[in-house]
């Protein structure tokens, strides 16, 4: 770790230690590995970002821990246009890129500027280790009903963008359930869809897997008064189960409040293998096969074309 980013870390209390590691590979579906280690506001190209080795020590920290598969997610432009660039430098590492849906309903994005950005995403979405266009979908939380029209504009677009491209749709939905399906059955789901850091109930549990929807679970699953979630996860079939952290976000029990960090992911692997009561061993290599089968393999094939 960097003196810049002790510092960072310091400031926001020490990440807590790595669980036990896994009995077999798994992986984090869902990390912001630039929010984690750098310092940069939403559509700054030019913030401090995480320095290479730092950003290497944390995909090794995570390795130690058998979570050998990362998907890196972008939030905007600049953070879009570097987790391409991590992945295509990194073996561990996939990369998602859009816009998030509240800078899309925010109104900076408005327009011919939202058509920029969303060429952009377009043109990265054609590099060969961007295996996801997302985050994208609705928030009705964060956004109120003034930026809904753009949001639910962006979300269409980014759902053209995952067909034409192959790719898969990871979905932001922060309570607005109803909506993106209705979305979602308009337009025609892509066939891999996830939905990230899933906040449904049973019922709309039901709903996404009928639809053949993927299910990622955060560390909210570990949560206390999570009882709906662990119900939705226990109906989910396993082959439609991801996990994630979300990071720095949402960190699971029993750090909630402190930063989290894809090493911290077995502690949700856990969680969800009590949940659905199936063995670890055999959940981990579900949840790999799955995420292969959503993301295509991590693998780099020698001799592959490098692009960022
Ligand atoms: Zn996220």
């Amino acid at each position: 770790m960097s003196r810049s980013a002790s510092a960072r870390a310091n400031r926001r209390g020490d990440p807590p230690p790595a669980p036990e590691p896994l009995p077999s590979p798994a992986l984090d579906s869902h990390t912001h590995l630039d929010i984690v280690l750098g310092e940069r506001p939403a559509g700054d190209e030019h913030g401090e970002w995480a320095a290479d080795d730092d950003v290497d020590a944390e995909i090794a920290a995570a390795a130690e821990v058998n979570v050998t598969r990362l998907v890196q997610v972008g939030v905007d432009v600049p953070s879009s246009r570097w987790s391409a660039a991590l992945a295509a430098r990194h073996p561990n590492v996939l990369a998602a890129v859009a816009l998030h849906p509240n800078e899309a309903g925010a109104g900076k994005a408005d327009g011919r500027a939202l058509d920029t950005a969303l060429a952009e995403i377009d043109r990265l979405a054609g590099l060969p280790r961007v295996r996801a266009v997302g985050e994208t979908g609705l928030d009705r939380y964060r956004t109120g009903p003034e930026g809904w029209a753009a949001q639910e504009q962006s979300f269409r677009a980014h759902i053209d963008i995952a067909k034409r491209h192959g790719l898969a749709l990871v979905i932001h939905d922060r309570d607005a359930h109803d909506e993106i399906l209705r979305v979602l059955d308009d337009e025609g789901a892509p066939e891999h869809t996830v939905f990230h850091c899933f906040s449904g109930d049973a019922a709309f549990a039901r709903a996404c897997v009928e639809r053949g929807f993927v299910l990622s679970f955060a560390g909210t699953l570990t949560f206390a008064n999570a009882g709906n979630l662990r119900e939705a996860a226990a109906l989910t079939p396993v082959d439609q189960l991801l996990v994630e952290t979300d990071a720095p976000f949402l960190t699971p029990m029993p750090y909630r409040g402190r930063p989290n960090a894809s090493r911290l992911v077995p502690l949700t692997v856990r969680a969800l293998a009590e949940v659905a009561g199936t063995d670890l061993a055999e959940l981990c290599a579900a949840l790999t096969a799955t995420a292969e089968r959503v993301f295509g393999p991590w693998k780099m094939e020698p001799g592959a074309p490098l692009h960022s």
